[in-house]
């Protein structure tokens, strides 16, 4: 079995009861819910809840979980973006009068996907970089600043409530998932941590893991992005192609194992090269080989 470095305290959130959720008050009306690995939001207005996202592993309880807080009705849903680990619960919410916000491109990615009837379409899509929304007294801010995960994902900016969502931005604690988060474009990633800082907010909800950040968590996070492509780029300055298909006896036909074992090398080298990060972030050695690969090939490409 593959064993990894133990979970420090700091990095693990609250335990997930019986229940199977655990609702956060977020302050101002907003809250947080999370079955432990996925997590989202929600925040009362003047006349229901606007909801940001339908996860599947909180299908079953997201309704529970805001009758919990409030026995006002859900009016809105906002899609942060399209990947149905975040919206592929939306069918089972009740539709009548209820408004499903979203950026034009996750209505068209959502529509690509016809055979998954667990996504309705969006009835209320806006193009472009900036919507304002004034929701039942309360004002949504929704920004789609560059595809740093997903084209059409949104930052959903609370200003008088001081709070931001930018689900699968990164994990607070925690290094980034898989490949940046699966980032459609690594340079808007990193672009995208300067972006987050730029709003006014207090509490940011990312939709991974049990906790939720602060501005000092994206600015954690930009750091460690930072050290990820500061040693990548050391590696790929440093490993010799030729010589790595050399020691490693690859066949002189074989074109694409060159490459492999080379961005392997690169890769086992960037992680040497990488400062330790274990007082800052938990289980920072699960994805480092995959954030180093992801970070070198745009280095090398973009
Ligand atoms: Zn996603």
């Amino acid at each position: 079995m593959t064993t990894f470095k133990p979970m420090p305290e700091f990095a693990l959130g609250p335990d997930i009861p019986e229940s199977g959720f655990v609702v956060t008050d977020l302050g101002e009306g907003a809250y947080g819910v999370t079955q432990g690995m996925i997590n989202t939001m929600f925040l009362e207005t003047k006349k229901g809840v606007v909801l940001v996202d339908t996860p599947p592993v909180l299908g079953d309880v997201l309704l529970a979980a805001i009758e919990s807080v409030t026995s006002k009705p859900l009016t809105h849903l906002i899609y942060s973006h399209s990947h149905a680990d975040h919206t592929g619960a939306a069918h089972l919410l009740n539709r009548d009068g209820l408004q499903i916000i979203a950026h034009e491109l996750t209505g068209q990615f959502i529509k690509e996907a016809h055979n998954d009837n667990r996504r309705p379409l969006p009835n209320v899509t806006f193009s472009g970089p900036h919507k304002e929304l004034d929701i039942d007294g309360t004002r949504f801010v929704l920004d789609y600043t560059g595809d740093w995960h997903q084209a059409g994902n949104l930052f959903i900016h609370v200003p008088e409530r001081k709070l931001l969502t930018a689900i699968d931005s990164f994990s607070v604690k925690n290094p980034p998932f898989f490949r940046l988060v699966f980032s459609a474009h690594v340079p808007a990633y990193f672009e995208a941590m300067n972006q987050m800082l730029e709003y006014d907010f207090e509490t940011i909800v990312t939709g991974h893991m049990a906790l939720y950040g602060t501005p000092e968590d994206v600015a954690t996070n930009r750091d460690y992005i930072n050290d990820l492509r500061k040693s990548a780029g050391e590696a790929l300055g440093t490993v010799d192609l030729k010589e790595v298909a050399t020691a490693a006896k690859v066949p002189a036909d074989n074109k694409q194992a060159e490459l492999k074992v080379w961005m392997d090398a690169v890769v086992a080298r960037a992680a040497e090269l990488m400062p330790s990060w274990d007082k800052r972030l938990g289980g920072t050695d699960v994805f480092l080989a995959d954030n180093l690969n992801t970070v070198a090939w745009s280095l090398f490409l973009d």
